[in-house]
């Protein structure tokens, strides 16, 4: 859940390579549907289908699907609904091309979360929420995430993948010795008798994650750093879910998957939340989101079940030529028609996030706070670097910089000072 970019990662100057060279392939045809059955009607989704990267250019359109699951009221889900996605997209240059939108994409998302986090709080709410965010843009699907809200991907060759993270403090040590290090306690509710109950929470507060956005009252350690995956799938397409924990707490990623295969999305959506009240009852907020990404020609054929079977004729019907495989990179994955992992990342350390090996970093404005967005004057801006444990490493590129306030910000995710 915590890992590294993996080594196994596809380079996206490969894949790009390979679609410049191949034959043109079409974008998807998208299709989605939601279901909900409240409990405490704090669970809220968002989605918009018509996004456009440059705006007035139908090329350029992309697709967000989200799903906010908030707590201690409704505040902190409202706030990340309706003002996430524009957090995202300012921490973007408008004149990116896809690919450097694309490569840009994950550390923007860290921006945007972090930004909708520290506006939230200047608001002085005490409610908090899980998000999961979800970008399509053509066969590239980015998840960011934060809490328990899980998402899930079915590649039509019939291999599930966890796009997202679950940040309950009882899946991760290391998240409970991050928490600890930073000055939060960690453990579970004490009754009358002595006995320990329930799952780990940090306290003040006894919140069962330990990334959100919002949650004021709990402590900065609580961050709202989200774990990062993007793939690309194969021109066979595949189905999304994204759910809160009430239909992952009654439901495995199978269970969720095969009770509603063969059922066009929004259908699909429904039966899922059916499911999971059956099998647990309506014990929390449930909702559900279901997106097919299919092969243009295949819209019809979405109805039928997957082709587990035919695996190997369904990626020998689709696969791509390659024209160039003069790097070796090239022949390692010319033969891979799966779903291909991009990047993945998960770390809390704003500036393994912000600072690391970055394709495209020397295009970022230099006097732009790189969470705000700020501009700020030359030589104001503090590295997102300093008082790091790379410090003093030789860099060709100091930067990131943050002004004054997201700097503050970032010592207090880490435990050094209080805000
Ligand atoms: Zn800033």
């Amino acid at each position: 859940m915590m890992s590294r970019k993996s080594e196994c990662s596809v380079p996206l100057a490969v894949l790009l390579k390979r679609e410049l060279t191949n034959e043109k392939i079409e974008n998807p045809d998208i299709l989605h549907g939601q279901a909900r059955k409240n409990k405490k009607g704090e669970d809220f989704a968002f989605v918009k289908t018509d996004c456009q990267r440059v705006p007035g250019d139908g090329v350029t359109a992309f697709s967000v699907f989200a799903l906010f699951d908030g707590h201690n009221g409704t505040a902190a889900a409202i706030y990340s609904k309706e003002n996430l996605l524009n957090n995202v997209l300012g921490a973007i240059p408008s004149d990116f091309s896809r690919d450097e939108w694309l490569a840009a994409l994950p550390r923007a998302l860290v921006a945007g979360f972090v930004k909708t986090d520290q506006d939230f709080k200047e608001k002085a709410q005490s409610s908090g929420t899980t998000v999961t965010f979800v970008i399509i843009d053509g066969w590239v699907v980015t998840v960011a995430s934060v809490g328990d809200s899980r998402c899930i991907l079915e590649s039509a060759e019939g291999a599930i993948y966890s796009l997202s993270a679950d940040h309950r403090l009882e899946a991760s040590e290391q998240e409970v010795d991050r928490i600890t290090s930073c000055g939060g306690e960690v453990g579970r509710l004490i009754i009358v008798s002595g006995d320990e109950i329930g799952p780990l929470r940090c306290w003040p507060g006894g919140l069962c994650l330990s990334r959100s956005i919002g949650d004021k009252d709990v402590g900065e350690f609580v961050v709202p750093i989200p774990h990062v995956k993007q793939v690309k799938l194969s021109t066979a397409g595949g189905r999304i879910i994204i759910s809160s924990d009430g239909v992952w707490d009654a439901l495995t990623a199978e269970e969720a998957l095969s009770c509603c295969r063969g059922l066009p999305a929004d259908v699909a959506a429904a039966h899922i939340v059916k499911e999971a009240i059956q099998t647990r009852g309506l014990r929390d907020d449930t909702t559900c989101i279901v997106i097919d990404i299919l092969p243009p020609e295949k819209i019809v054929s979405s109805i039928q079940p997957p082709k587990k079977q035919g695996k190997g004729v369904f990626k020998s019907m689709f696969r791509r030529r390659s024209f160039d495989s003069s790097t070796q990179s090239d022949r390692e994955f010319s033969e891979s028609d799966l779903v291909e992992e991009i990047f993945e990342e998960g770390s809390a350390v704003l500036a393994e996030r912000l600072g690391t090996v970055y394709p495209f970093c020397s295009l970022f404005k230099m006097f732009t706070c790189a969470i705000c967005q700020v501009k700020m004057q030359s030589g104001k801006g503090i590295s997102v670097h300093t008082s790091s444990s790379l410090h003093g490493r030789l860099r060709p590129w100091d930067g990131p910089f943050l002004c004054p306030s997201c700097h503050a910000k970032k010592e207090a995710m880490e435990g050094k000072r209080p805000l």
